[in-house]
């Protein structure tokens, strides 16, 4: 229909069948929802110049009963789609909170550990997001300032004023929020004028080539010092060498994650990593 009114399309067996594994991962992810199989994985974010870790990202894995652990570029797509991410997004900002509250307690006195959680854009058009936030904050105990919220650049393009007004409603309970896979967008520049971000994180394809390519290590460092103009914090994402991480260190790129220092963990590798003393 959508061609116009002459036109058809052959329905063909493939089509039928990958329609067929569509309708089925939905229904999956509506059990998946019910039953509970989601997890999250944390990955240490670092502060360059002391390889103190600063903080955590918290990132979602589906474990699914047959077809095992599934990340979640495979399946936050559909969710978003059918508006399953509202309850999952809920489940993780409020999980990451708790666990975040609950190692810091461990911690004791010390800088505390923040906490980064992405939100998609479905979650950003619901009117009840800032009071979202604040009840994951006060359940959990874990203070404003020790959570992060990360937004990527396409999610802002859409950007009405509604939308604006909630992120200052987030900002005003005194979390941070970060520009995701920043430099990998339309306008990377506008957003930093527009929306009321704390933290910029640099995508890893920048990272990649910031130790073995001329122009790739210019931008990186363009956008290091731009953050440190507009007194932004930088994070490096997707470290994997010592190269990159000296190339950063260098450049005065503030925070980096990546598997050179670690994977996304699951909480029991990151209690271990985090009190290595004690055995749980
Ligand atoms: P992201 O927020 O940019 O997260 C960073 C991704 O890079 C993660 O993939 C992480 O595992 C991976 N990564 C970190 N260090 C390295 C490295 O050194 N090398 C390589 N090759 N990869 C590295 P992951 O966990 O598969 O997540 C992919 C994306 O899915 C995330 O990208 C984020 O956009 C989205 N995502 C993850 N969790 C959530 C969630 O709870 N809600 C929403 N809405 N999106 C999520
Ligand atoms: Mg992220
Ligand atoms: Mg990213
Ligand atoms: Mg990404």
């Amino acid at each position: 229909k959508k061609k116009g009114k002459d036109q058809f399309a052959v329905f063909e067996p493939s089509m039928r069948e990958s329609f067929q594994r569509h309708l089925e991962m939905e229904a999956d992810l509506r059990r998946a929802v019910l039953r509970h199989e989601f997890q999250l994985r944390f990955q240490p974010i670092v502060r360059l110049a002391t390889r103190e870790i600063s903080g955590l990202e918290a990132l979602v894995r589906w474990q699914h009963p047959e077809r095992g652990m599934i990340p979640p570029l495979d399946f936050i797509p559909l969710a978003e789609e059918t508006g399953m991410i509202v309850p999952i997004g809920e489940w993780v900002l409020r999980e990451a909170c708790r666990q975040a509250a609950r190692w810091n307690e461990q911690r004791g006195a010390g800088q505390p550990l923040t906490v980064s959680v992405n939100l998609s854009a479905v979650q950003l058009d619901r009117t009840d997001l800032p009071q979202l936030v604040g009840s994951a904050l006060s359940d959990s105990g874990l203070p404003a300032r020790c959570l992060v919220i990360e937004l990527t650049e396409s999610l802002l393009v859409d950007h009405r004023q509604e939308t604006l007004e909630r992120l200052h409603a987030i900002k005003d309970l005194g979390v941070r929020l970060a520009i995701d896979d920043f430099g990998t967008g339309y306008s990377s520049l506008a957003y930093l004028r527009r929306f009321p971000v704390d933290i910029i994180k640099i995508d890893k394809s920048f990272v990649d080539d910031v130790g073995d390519v001329p122009a790739a290590a210019a931008l990186t460092l363009g956008i290091i010092q731009l953050g440190q103009a507009l007194q932004l914090s930088t994070v490096a994402e997707g470290i994997e060498d010592a190269g990159q991480l000296s190339e950063l260190a260098d450049g005065n790129c503030e925070l980096g994650q990546g598997y050179y220092f670690a994977e996304p963990l699951t909480s029991e590798a990151m209690q271990a990593l985090l009190f290595p003393a004690d055995p749980q």
